[in-house]
């Protein structure tokens, strides 16, 4: 019952995207998304049309809600990839999947975005053996994140690595099993993500 009124997988319903924001259960057959692949409310099928300003704004919020970034910080993660050389959309890709939380996440550390940013924001993550509670912190290239001294004497989080170490891997994350850390080898391409979302679409919207 409660999983169909799940306020998270109306999310991904709502965008027409599966987002992954519940972790392992976003990889079964209880997917919200899978059962219901249309947006809340009673018809299967909207007649009402959209305009491709509200396709455009689909696409920034589903980018917001993958990783979890509120309007403000998102507007300041934009402008910052406006100022850097290159594409305005590939820049932003490439500043979103520096934040520590997400890395947390993609090293296998947490099995959700959302989960990674209360591991770092309850202290247990350390960046370069420095302890960093801050989910939004950008990593740079060669970066270690590892698990704070307590943290690492908890089997809960020995297990966590254990686990990750069974799954494939982001290329641009390498995970020493034996240390219980992770090297942010290289910022990924947008090849390497193959992100959820038109990161074009966005800039149009910032750019009217
Ligand atoms: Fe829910 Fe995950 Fe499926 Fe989205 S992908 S509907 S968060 S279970």
């Amino acid at each position: 019952m409660a999983v169909y009124n799940d306020a998270i997988c109306k999310r991904c319903r709502a965008l027409g995207a599966k987002l992954f924001l519940k972790g392992e259960r976003c990889f079964t057959s209880k997917c919200a998304f899978e059962k219901r692949p249309y947006a809340p409310g009673k018809n299967k099928i909207s007649r009402r049309k959209t305009t491709s300003y509200a396709e455009h704004l689909k696409e920034k919020q589903k980018a917001k809600t993958i990783y979890g970034v509120l309007e403000k910080q998102f507007r300041k993660y934009f402008a910052e990839a406006s100022r850097q050389k290159g594409e305005t959309g590939i820049n932003l890709i490439s500043i979103l999947e520096r934040r520590l939380d997400n890395v947390v996440f993609r090293a296998g550390i947490a099995t959700s975005r959302k989960e990674a940013r209360r591991l770092v924001s309850h202290g247990h993550i350390v960046v370069n053996g420095r302890k960093v509670n801050i989910p939004s912190y950008l990593l740079k290239k060669g970066d270690i994140i590892s698990l704070s001294e307590k943290s690492k004497t908890k089997e809960e989080f020995k297990n966590r690595f254990e686990e990750s170490a069974k799954r494939t891997a982001s290329s641009w994350i390498s995970v020493d099993t034996s240390n219980l850390s992770a090297t942010f080898t290289d910022v990924p391409t947008k090849e390497d993500i193959q992100p959820q979302f038109n990161e074009n679409a966005i800039v149009e919207i910032y750019s009217k």
